[in-house]
């Protein structure tokens, strides 16, 4: 069910939850900034999620709310992941679903990445 992103942060979503330990997820890499772990749901050979550890719904909440240091730590992280998992070549797709046209579920932002075959086009047709 996509959420209102307005909305303020909720602690009890599933992806706070994992953070604090409370679910089990398949760890892929940790730093200060960053948790990344495979999709339960996988929609390609590799899907992975990886979430900053502050407490923002969105890209827009993070973007307009966290510090140059989370948000530099975040982005080098994304990065490190895909890297160290091989995918630079032949190549990777990042999505940040938003909101509810963006199709967004879980109200703690992630970014997907999407890795292992050709992925297709950008969009559903
Ligand atoms: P969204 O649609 O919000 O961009 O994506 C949410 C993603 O979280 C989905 O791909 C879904 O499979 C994944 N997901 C939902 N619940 C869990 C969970 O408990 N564990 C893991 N590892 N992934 C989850």
């Amino acid at each position: 069910m996509p959420i209102d992103p307005t909305l303020p942060y909720d602690d009890d979503n599933v992806f706070a939850k994992i953070l604090r330990g409370e679910i089990p997820s398949k760890k892929v890499y940790e730093d200060d900034w960053a948790y990344a772990f495979h999709d339960i749901n996988p929609q390609a050979p590799t899907h992975i999620l990886i979430i900053p550890k502050g407490r923002y719904v969105s890209w827009d909440d993070f973007s307009a709310r966290a510090s140059d240091a989370e948000i530099g730590g975040f982005v080098r992280a994304v990065g490190h992941v895909a890297r160290e998992a091989g995918h630079v070549e032949p190549g990777y797709r990042l999505l940040a679903n938003v909101g509810n046209h963006g199709g967004q579920e879980v109200p703690h932002l992630h970014i997907h990445i999407f890795a292992g075959r050709p992925l297709g086009p950008m969009l559903a047709r």
